[in-house]
């Protein structure tokens, strides 16, 4: 075997096993050493059931007292079982696992790991793992990898997979050269894989994640320079000037535009009047107004003559831009369209004919864009938002659309500068450091599961006096199925819980674009006041009637990625809410959260996170919601961020000799 074989030649991997591989992007032998786990667990010592607390992964050692019981409910497949020690029972159901009534037993004994919950007074676990207790025991204080998993492959085929493979991480090139690996104190590639998948402990492992870091960071630092190559001092084809025609765009405004944002306007204006071609980076946290800057390029874009385009990573925020640059442009006869994944064939074909021929001004839309039977007449502009969502092969595809138009791309992900400086090296850079005035404050509270019914009550009223709310539903496993179910659920609860005048739907990943965009659609015309939602509503998404932004298990988000939630509130006049419930109540869970009750400043929070972070916690909670790395997260590891830019500026593309890089072969996902 080696590294480049399908893994069909794998022994035990069949065609469907091969299938559910695919969907995790792996195909080759390679590939799946290339597949890193998500987590690791250590196997403690079983509790008795009595001590169990809820909220805490725990094993428990018990007989199965009840028949297996399988039975549908909303097309979901359940199993429970009723599980006994001399101190207490438990009740166990598994979603979508028929198959465990031919395994599992009334009589037999297992070890069961999982969390508990308190379901109607009686402790509960959703599914747990099971082990013999002769097989739990050799498991014990090893460290055992958590990879990726979808519907059909479990983690312990995965395992099974790579132990067939172990073999070959020996195999693995390291392209850098022993000298200077040392020097850096770097380890080998071919260890550092075989450390990812078999830890021996901690530090072994840390070191590994270093260097995998490091080597993603390098590729990436590579493309980046071929984009670079690319970029620079292209000669601008599209001279654009017209900063008296911005400059009354910007007085009917019906707002003062901040310091900040009157700044990069004109940043941007220099720029595409100038000899070169614009490359530049908007960066400003969540709710600065980034939005009407993209507006104000485009706006002098059109003017000048030439088209203009603004691609973002979801439909729900493509048709939102869509409908609020329609009405900005609708008094000056600029023509704008939307084009995106779930457009109908037949309107697809219309859209692009009128981008062919001219007819339209701007087009807004998803990855949609970039595909190739979207051709320019002329195209002068190219905006990019929330751009940590895209590839680096996507930005570029877009970009190489026309012939060299300038490019935009804005961000809201708060990195300090000399980070923002190494990832964006191709990229002038605008702050924009400031919220707009008048805006209040968001109200921030911490609780713990106690106050969940009060917090209920709390939106009930705010929907009473016409505010609207989301809620963020608890995130309770790596599985989407269970995540689902749980949205699912909690959407009854809540329904129940505020009576049947107010009006909740729910939103989730797993629906189809078509649903979707229906439901946040409805939100955001008030027709709906409740949203319970999984973070699918991260970015973006601008409604000013929302007051109040409730997160479930706030303790497994990464501050960042709450900071970024709660920015979908306090948008408008209105005084806003947060609730944090926090469902682990530790000391640690409660001093992370305080940082965000005491904090509005996105660039804090997410460097106190990073302070706050436990010894045990490997890839950390990626924050930067970025898709351009698989391990590496530029907060977690902005050491090896800086280390691989002091040997990048030492060595170069010469190190990466033949290599692959990735980043402009792959087709990242987009949400
Ligand atoms: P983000 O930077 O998160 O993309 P948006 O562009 O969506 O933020 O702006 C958030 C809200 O703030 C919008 O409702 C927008 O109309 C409003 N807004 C933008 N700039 C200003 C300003 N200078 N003064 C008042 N409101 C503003
Ligand atoms: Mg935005």
């Amino acid at each position: 075997m080696n590294l480049n074989d399908d893994i069909t030649t794998i022994k035990g991997i069949g065609d469907k096993t091969a299938a559910a591989f695919k969907r995790i992007k792996v195909a080759t032998v390679n590939d799946l050493i290339h597949t890193f786990p998500r987590n690791y667990l250590t196997y403690d010592e079983a509790v008795d059931i009595a001590d169990t607390r809820p909220g805490e992964r725990t094993a428990v050692m018990a007989v199965i007292s009840s028949y297996v019981d399988t039975r549908t409910v909303r097309s979901l497949k359940l199993t429970n079982i009723t599980v006994k020690d001399s101190t207490g029972t438990l009740k166990i159901t598994w979603f979508n696992s028929p198959f465990l009534k031919n395994v599992l037993h009334k009589g037999d004994t297992y070890v069961f790991v999982g969390t508990i919950k308190i379901k109607n007074n009686m402790r509960v676990m959703d599914m747990p793992e099971y082990y013999r207790p002769e097989v739990y025991q050799g498991m014990r204080r090893v460290m055992q990898p958590v990879y990726p998993l979808t519907q059909g492959l479990s983690n312990k085929t995965v395992m099974k997979a790579i132990g067939s493979v172990r073999s070959l991480m020996g195999q693995i090139h390291d392209y850098m050269p022993d000298e200077i690996r040392s020097k850096y104190g770097l380890e080998t590639l071919s260890a550092a894989y075989e450390t990812v998948h078999y830890p021996e402990n901690e530090e072994a492992l840390r070191n590994a994640i270093k260097r995998l870091a490091f080597d993603e960071f390098y590729k990436f630092l590579a493309d980046m320079g071929r984009l670079r190559v690319e970029n620079i001092k292209q000669e601008n084809i599209h001279k654009i000037v017209q900063g008296k025609a911005v400059a009354e765009f910007v007085e009917a405004l019906p707002y003062k535009l901040t310091k900040g944002q009157a700044e990069a306007i004109d940043d941007i204006l220099k720029d595409m009047g100038s000899e070169n071609v614009m490359n530049r980076l908007v960066q400003g946290d969540v709710g600065s107004g980034k939005t009407v800057v993209a507006e104000a390029a485009l706006f002098a874009c059109v003017r000048a003559g030439w088209q203009g385009t603004l691609m973002v990573p979801t439909e729900v925020l493509a048709k939102q831009h869509f409908e609020e640059l329609s009405n900005t442009f609708l008094p000056y006869g600029i023509k704008v369209e939307c084009l995106v994944g779930s457009t109908s064939l037949k309107e697809k074909r219309r859209i692009y004919e009128n981008i062919r021929h001219g007819l339209t001004d701007i087009v807004i839309g998803t990855h949609a864009l970039i595909e190739d039977k979207v051709e320019y007449s002329n195209l002068g502009l190219v905006v990019t938002d929330e751009q940590h969502r895209f590839g680096v092969e996507q930005r570029r595809k877009l970009a190489n659309k026309g012939t060299f138009p300038h490019v935009l791309v804005m961000s809201a992900t708060p990195i300090p500068r000399t980070l923002a400086i190494i990832m964006y090296a191709d990229l002038d850079i605008s702050v924009i450091s400031q919220l707009p005035k008048g805006r209040k404050p968001i109200k921030n509270c911490v609780v713990g599961t106690g106050y969940r019914q009060t917090a209920h009550k709390f939106i009930a009223s705010q929907v009473a006096e016409g505010g609207q709310a989301y809620v963020i539903c608890p995130m309770v496993s790596e599985s989407d199925a269970l995540d689902v179910t749980n949205v699912t659920d909690y959407t009854d609860t809540l329904k129940q819980a505020l009576g049947g005048s107010v009006r909740v739907e729910m939103l989730h990943g797993q629906m189809k674009a078509d649903e979707k965009n229906a439901i946040m659609e409805s939100f955001l015309k008030g027709d709906i006041d409740v949203l319970v939602s999984t973070t699918v509503i991260e970015v973006g998404i601008n409604n000013p009637n929302a007051t109040v932004m409730m997160v479930e298990n706030a303790e497994r988000f990464g501050l960042a990625q709450l900071h970024q939630l709660r920015g979908r509130v306090g948008r408008g006049k209105k005084q806003s809410y947060c609730i944090f419930i926090d469902g682990k109540e530790s000391k640690e869970s409660q001093e992370r959260l305080k940082v965000l009750e005491n904090s509005n400043d996105g660039f804090f929070i997410a460097n106190e996170d990073l302070k706050l972070r436990g010894p045990g916690d490997f890839f950390g909670i990626r924050q930067s919601g970025d898709v351009l790395f698989t391990l590496a997260d530029i907060y977690n590891h902005a050491d090896m961020l800086k280390l691989a830019q002091e040997v990048w500026s030492k060595y170069g593309i010469t190190l990466l000799d033949g290599e692959e890089t990735g980043h402009f072969t792959d087709n990242s996902t987009v949400l």
